[in-house]
């Protein structure tokens, strides 16, 4: 199926050449001062696709300490937006001129597939730096009526020195939703992408220093979570935390922020979301839906719909249509065209998938599709579908995080309600229906971040995305992301007549 990490992959693509496996602190690439390294493995084989230097308390200091000076002395907080925005855009520029480079990085590195990385993540990527670039010289305050012979007035000011965590299962995405706003804004930065999928910050660094982002601005430390991360959650000298991950983490790194200098932190966790398919619905279409809903990035995405709902009236068909349409579905080499989904992203996911799968079997529900590993080497998993599911089985209430899907039944739309509902997680969820009153019902009574009608993970870098419940909060995208990154200071001054004077 898959060839070796070195070389070309199965359909004759020559992968990249790995130039950048260092840290990147104040414009510099240099080894973790421990001398340490991880490796980074490509999960088509589970070999070793290169090892990269493994930050820990100390490099995160080094890179905190480049981006305090960058912040309190440097000419990127100073400059108008303006210019910050000329170079931002310069930045997404160079993304686009190494798109098939670094969309083949993301493939090695995260088994996603290599066609749409390149149309989607990479894309999404540089739009993402042109939208906030667009934004940087848009920001205003605003004067404000005081009692009594005073005016006042707000500045907005970029919150300080910010660490983005990141997760791996969109390297890309998520490493600009929280770059490009915090640059928009001012602050300078310290990123730890996640230690499965470190390749593609790291080029990012090197593009943003070619594109005029001054030193110390931006800064990469690769490693692991619980050391250079939690190292930047515990920062003393650091202002905010972006975190997107597990829901886990996200309380650890609450924890770390209230233990240390209260810095703001913002959280986009863990979902477990539903699609809930009423019987009007074109059942050809629901059918399609669903597949994106579960199995797109193979089911390592937070909004997965995952949990699906059929009305009972066309419940028989739809799970007859939806085991019929997975016969075309292959999964295979991220670089062949003709794949619809690649290998888990590491040993662990494809095991803790697989257990998953073990367990729906034990607690009763049935395979209607799948079930099973599908290669001899790397980390394949078949698109599995369980009916019978039962609401508090562990497969329909945990984020499995893999393409694994929980087919239900419910009857009226107060029952699809209560269950949609049923769940610590509200980070989105889809309704295919035709009918107007349904869709504006469900919307408005179901707890979740997004709510897709007749469609499902359509983003865009002006949508809001984030959770309500136990899936976070503060949103990433839109202008409610560029919010997180400032915060407001209040001016007062007497006027004329104002026995200040
Ligand atoms: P997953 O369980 O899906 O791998 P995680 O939440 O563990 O997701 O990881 C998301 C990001 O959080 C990664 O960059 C990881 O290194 C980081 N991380 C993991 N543990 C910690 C921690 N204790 N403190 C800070 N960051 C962490």
């Amino acid at each position: 199926m898959a060839s070796n990490s070195n070389g070309s992959s199965a359909n004759g693509f020559k992968l990249p050449e790995i130039k950048f496996t260092k840290l990147f602190i104040n414009g510099r690439f240099s080894d973790a001062i421990s001398g340490n390294t991880l490796e980074t493995r490509d999960p088509r084989t589970g070999n070793v696709i290169t090892s990269v230097a493994a930050g820990d308390k100390e490099d995160v200091n080094l890179a905190v300490k480049a981006a305090r000076e960058a912040f309190d002395h440097g000419k990127w907080p100073r400059m108008s937006g303006y210019e910050r925005g000329r170079i931002m855009t310069r930045f997404a520029d160079l993304i686009e001129q190494n798109v098939d480079e670094l969309a083949a990085l993301e493939s090695l590195d995260a088994g996603k597939l290599f066609f749409l990385t390149k149309i989607v993540d990479i894309k999404a990527s540089a739009d993402a730096l042109r939208y906030f670039a667009g934004a940087a010289d848009k920001v205003h305050g605003e004067t404000v009526k005081i009692a009594g012979e005073f005016q006042g007035y707000t500045l907005r000011e970029p919150i300080g020195v910010v660490g983005h965590i990141i997760p791996w299962n969109f390297p890309s995405i998520m490493f600009f939703s929280k770059v490009s706003p915090a640059l928009a804004a001012g602050c300078t930065m310290v990123v730890k992408p996640a230690e499965q999928t470190p390749l593609t910050a790291l080029f990012y660094a090197h593009l943003a220093k070619q594109a005029g982002i001054p030193d110390g601005v931006l800064n990469v430390v690769t490693g692991f979570g619980s050391t250079a991360g939690a190292a930047i959650a515990s920062h003393m000298d650091v202002d905010k935390v972006s975190f997107t991950g597990s829901t886990a983490v996200g309380r650890l790194i609450m924890e770390a922020a209230a233990r240390s200098n209260l810095k703001a932190v913002s959280l986009e966790l863990g979902g477990k979301s539903p699609l809930i398919i009423f019987d009007d619905a074109d059942v050809d279409m629901a059918v399609d839906i669903a597949r994106t809903a579960t199995f797109f990035n193979k089911g390592e995405v937070c909004m997965a719909g995952s949990r699906v709902y059929v009305q009972e009236g066309i419940y028989d068909q739809f799970v007859k249509k939806i085991a019929e349409s997975m016969k075309n579905w292959k999964v295979g080499d991220p670089f062949d065209p003709h794949v619809h989904q690649g290998p888990q992203v590491d040993k662990k996911q494809y095991e803790k998938v697989l257990e998953y799968i073990e367990h729906g079997n034990r607690e009763g529900a049935t395979l209607l599709t799948g079930g099973k590993p599908c290669s001899e080497q790397g980390y394949y998993i078949e698109p599995t579908i369980f009916v019978d599911v039962k609401e508090d089985m562990l497969i329909a209430q945990d984020e499995i995080f893999g393409p694994v899907m929980s087919l239900m039944k419910f009857k009226t739309i107060e029952e699809a309600i209560e269950k949609a509902n049923n769940t610590k997680y509200g980070l989105a969820a889809g309704i295919v229906s035709k009918d107007l009153n349904i869709a504006n019902r469900m919307s408005r009574s179901i707890r979740a971040g997004t709510i897709w009608i007749n469609c499902y993970l359509v983003l865009d870098t002006d949508c809001p995305f984030g959770g309500y419940k136990m899936s976070g909060f503060g949103k990433d995208n839109s202008m409610h992301a560029l919010e997180k990154y400032f915060q407001t200071k209040t001016v007062v001054t007497p006027i004329y007549n104002s026995p200040w004077l």
